[in-house]
């Protein structure tokens, strides 16, 4: 297999990786970086972004991580479209195999790899996949233009999406599964100001029907500690914003991790268990998950790599 070697490989194309690749760049590390199965990261499936400092008018998604990969080239990153499929973090240089036909040899590793939708573990997810059934509204919410969809679960991710298709949809169903919204005051507020957008508190979807796409969802309403409700809602398409689990499959048995997969750092740093390898972004952060909080140990993660380069190669 073709082997290459790099001082900096980032795996990863979100605020995380893209930040870690400005930084490594300027630093002169030249850094190679990977963009994974969804360049640009999550990010680009989401509307405005509204809350990064210094857009007072908000900026789209795609259009910020277009700017970061422009920003990163600029200063000397290598970044290519592949997917890493496998590791070797037994001892330094670190092994990473990029789609199971390159491997690439790497002084320093910045996993930036980032999270991924959460399903409710339904046959019917799989069975109506891409026919009305999905975890992203910006991308797919163009399809239900006046129509009827349902969007399932309670934080701002939901809250989000809701507003979102109650843009373009007659009617949206937001299925909660208990008897409030986790997600933040300001998002509760637009949902609950939106007339578009209906609350289903303690309800579950335990099901779909429908010929040849989605024309429902089985529902139950829990009514108080005995006693549920069955009901067919007819709906266009169901959305899934239930969280996210961590893309760290392939580093797992190396690094130390939470019980969920979220990687481990030293308090305050992206430092892992392993020297030379260092965790960016929302694969390491099960709790503020934001661009501006995924750019900055990015960044983190640049300056750590640089650092250990630099001691490594004075013999310090
Ligand atoms: P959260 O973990 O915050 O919320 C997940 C929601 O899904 C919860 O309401 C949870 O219910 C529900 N849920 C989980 N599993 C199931 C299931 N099997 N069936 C039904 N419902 C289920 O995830 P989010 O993706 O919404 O947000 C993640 C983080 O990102 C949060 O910190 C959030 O604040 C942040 N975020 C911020 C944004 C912004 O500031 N603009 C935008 C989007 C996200 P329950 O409450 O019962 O556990």
């Amino acid at each position: 297999m073709e082997r290459e070697k790099t001082r900096c490989l980032i795996i990863g194309s979100g605020p995380a990786g893209y930040t870690a690749a400005i930084y490594a760049g300027r630093a002169n590390i030249a850094p190679i970086l990977y963009q994974g199965l969804q360049p640009g990261g999550q990010l680009t499936t989401t509307t405005d972004i509204e809350n990064f400092p210094g857009y007072p008018m908000g900026i789209s998604g795609f259009q910020m991580m277009e700017d970061l990969k422009d920003q990163a080239a600029r200063f000397g990153a290598d970044i290519r479209f592949g997917l890493a499929t496998k590791a070797d973090l037994s001892r330094p240089p670190y092994v990473v195999t990029i789609d199971e036909e390159k491997e690439i040899e790497a002084d320093t590793l910045i996993i930036a790899t980032g999270a991924t939708a959460k399903y409710l573990g339904l046959d019917d997810e799989v069975k109506y996949a891409g026919m009305g059934v999905s975890a992203c509204a910006t991308c797919d919410g163009f399809f239900y233009r006046k129509k009827v969809v349902a969007v399932v679960g309670g934080g701002d991710t939901a809250c989000e999406e809701v507003v979102y298709l109650a843009g373009l949809a007659a009617k949206v169903y937001l299925v909660v599964r208990k008897n409030q919204l986790r997600a933040s005051k300001v998002m509760q507020e637009r949902v609950f100001n939106n007339d578009k957008i209906e609350v289903l508190f303690e309800h579950n979807v335990t099901g779909l029907y429908g010929d040849g796409g989605v024309e429902g969802a089985h529902v139950v309403k829990r009514l108080n500690e005995m006693d549920e409700e069955r009901y067919d809602l007819a709906i266009d398409g169901l959305f899934l914003a239930i969280g996210h689990h961590p893309n760290t499959e392939i580093f797992k048995e190396y690094l130390e991790t939470d019980e969920t997969g979220y990687i481990i750092t030293e308090p305050g740093t992206p430092k892992t268990n392993l020297p030379g390898v260092f965790a960016a972004g929302d694969v390491a952060d099960p709790v503020y998950r934001q661009a501006i909080t995924a750019a900055a140990s990015g960044c983190k993660a640049a300056i750590e790599a640089e650092k250990y380069l630099y001691d490594r190669e004075e013999g310090l």
